[in-house]
C-alpha cells in the first residue's frame, strides 16, 4: 500500500486528484475526508497543508507526496524528487516599488525585504553576496513595502497583476517552481515498486497530454508527402476506403506541432480530419 498525501485544498489539490484520477487512482475527492483509501492501485490518499507534505514524507508517515518546488526547497527535507509533473507553474521573484531605482541585485545592499521564503531568499542572496535584511511574514506579503514595513519583497508571481496593484515592479527571478512527485528515502521493496508502477502511469499520462490522434482521408496521389507529415509513433496505418484512389490515414501528433500540421495537411488535399485527444500512451 502506498500512503500518497496531497493538497487537501488551495492551488494544487485539484490538478493533484486529476492526475492520480488519470493514473487510474479510484478515491473519493467529494466530502475531503482527511485518509480516502484508493480502488485501482493499491494506495492511500492523505489532504494535508502542502506546508506539511515534506515533513510526512522525510518522517516516512506518507510514502509519496505531490508538493511545490518551492515548498520543498522552503523546508530543506531529506526527501526524494521522483518526478517533475509540469502542473502548478510559477515563479518566485523579488519586487521593488515602482519608482524605486534598480541596476542590479546589489542595489538590494543594505535593504529589508518581506517574504514567506526566508531560505530560498537567503541562499539566493548569499550567492550574489548582497546582504540585505530578510523579514518573515507568513501572508499578504506584497502589502509590506506600502505599509512602510521593508523596502521590497519576495513572494510568488503567476501573472504580476497582484504586483501592479501594489504598485510594485519584479526585479529578480530566483526561482521557477512547478509542482513536483517527492517519495521518502528509504521505501521498502514493496512501496518502491508500487511508486515505479505509478510514475511509468504519470509517465504515460503526460506523453498522451501533448499528443493528438489524427484521422483523415487523403487522395491516394498524395499520400507520400502526407506520410512525410505524419511521423506517428512508428509509422502512419493506411488503410484502403471504399472509395478508389483514397486511403485513411491514422496517426499521432504533438501538441504544438499540430497547427502548422493541419494547415500543410489541408493544402495536400487531406479530407474529414478528425482530431482526438489520446487518454494513455505506452509506449
Ligand atoms: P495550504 O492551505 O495547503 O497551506 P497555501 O495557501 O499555502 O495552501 P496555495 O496558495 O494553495 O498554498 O498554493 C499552493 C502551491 O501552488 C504554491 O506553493 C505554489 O507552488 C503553487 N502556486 C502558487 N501560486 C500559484 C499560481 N498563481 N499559479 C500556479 N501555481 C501557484
Ligand atoms: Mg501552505
Amino acid at each position: 500500500m502506498l500512503n500518497i498525501a496531497i493538497q487537501k485544498s488551495g492551488r494544487m489539490s485539484q490538478d493533484s486528484i486529476d492526475l492520480l484520477k488519470r493514473c487510474g487512482l479510484r478515491f473519493s475527492s467529494s466530502g475531503r475526508g482527511l485518509i480516502a483509501q484508493s480502488s485501482g492501485f493499491p494506495a492511500n490518499i492523505y489532504y494535508l497543508r502542502d506546508d506539511d507534505i515534506p515533513d510526512y514524507v522525510e518522517d516516512g508517515i506518507a510514502d509519496v507526496g505531490i508538493v511545490g518546488l518551492n515548498v520543498l526547497l522552503e523546508g530543506q527535507n531529506e526527501v526524494t524528487i521522483s518526478k517533475k509533473l509540469g502542473f502548478s507553474r510559477c515563479r518566485l521573484s523579488i519586487a521593488i516599488p515602482r519608482e524605486m531605482d534598480y541596476q542590479n541585485i546589489q542595489d538590494l545592499d543594505g535593504k529589508e525585504i518581506a517574504t514567506s521564503y526566508p531560505v530560498i531568499l537567503k541562499n539566493y542572496l548569499d550567492e550574489q553576496n548582497v546582504s540585505a535584511r530578510i523579514h518573515t511574514i507568513s501572508g499578504s506579503v506584497e502589502i509590506a513595502p506600502g505599509i512602510g514595513l521593508t523596502d521590497g519583497i519576495c513572494d510568488i508571481v503567476s501573472t504580476g497583476s497582484t504586483l501592479l496593484s501594489n504598485g510594485l515592479k519584479e526585479v529578480e527571478n530566483i526561482l521557477n517552481s512547478e509542482a513536483v512527485m517527492i517519495s521518502h528515502n528509504n521505501l521498502d521493496a514493496t512501496k518502491q515498486d508500487l511508486l515505479d508502477k505509478l510514475i511509468f502511469r504519470i509517465k504515460s499520462v503526460q506523453k498522451a497530454i501533448k499528443s493528438k490522434y489524427i484521422l483523415l482521408n487523403a487522395p491516394n496521389d498524395k499520400l507520400d508527402k502526407i506520410i512525410d507529415l505524419l511521423p506517428g509513433m512508428k509509422s502512419p496505418s493506411i488503410l484502403p476506403l471504399a472509395e478508389d484512389g483514397w486511403s485513411s490515414v491514422h496517426s499521432v501528433v504533438h501538441e504544438e506541432d499540430f497547427w502548422e500540421v493541419i494547415d500543410q495537411l489541408k493544402e495536400y488535399g487531406a479530407e474529414s480530419l478528425l482530431v482526438v485527444p489520446i487518454e494513455k500512451m505506452i509506449l
